[in-house]
């Protein structure tokens, strides 16, 4: 079963349900690449504050797993393909076990995302 809990610390905005459309997004490009998702527990947060200034950080430790999201970063990211690889980044060493590599699962920002989204997104869901 999965749980999307999308929690804010001291107001709700409509905008925190997003993380819940990127998980669907993520789940499509891999069932679109033949991909299947296993069932799990997963919960994503935004959070104020992230130790280190990460962007995001899973905790893949328990059984439940859990993606913390930068809000700064998530809202200074200057457009929606540039917040999708940082939560795409997320998902892929949560769900699909990844470690960093290349592409999205590179530490670097990717500044040609956006033309080349789809040669990216082949590489993050090649198993
Ligand atoms: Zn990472």
């Amino acid at each position: 079963m999965i749980i999307l809990a999308v929690l804010f610390s001291c107001s709700q905005e409509p905008s925190d349900y997003v993380l819940f459309d990127y998980y669907e997004l993520f789940k499509s490009e891999a069932e679109a690449r033949g991909v299947k998702i296993p069932s799990f527990d997963l919960v994503m947060v935004f959070v104020d504050y992230e130790p280190k200034g990460y962007s995001g950080y899973c905790d893949c430790t328990n059984e439940t797993k859990l993606i913390r999201i930068n809000k700064d970063a998530f809202d200074y990211a200057v457009s929606r393909e540039l917040d999708e690889v940082f939560i795409f980044h997320e998902l892929g060493h949560c769900v699909l076990n990844k470690e960093h590599g290349k592409g999205i699962m590179s530490k670097n920002i990717l500044r040609d995302y956006e033309e080349r989204r789809k040669e990216y997104l082949d590489e993050l869901f090649k198993l």
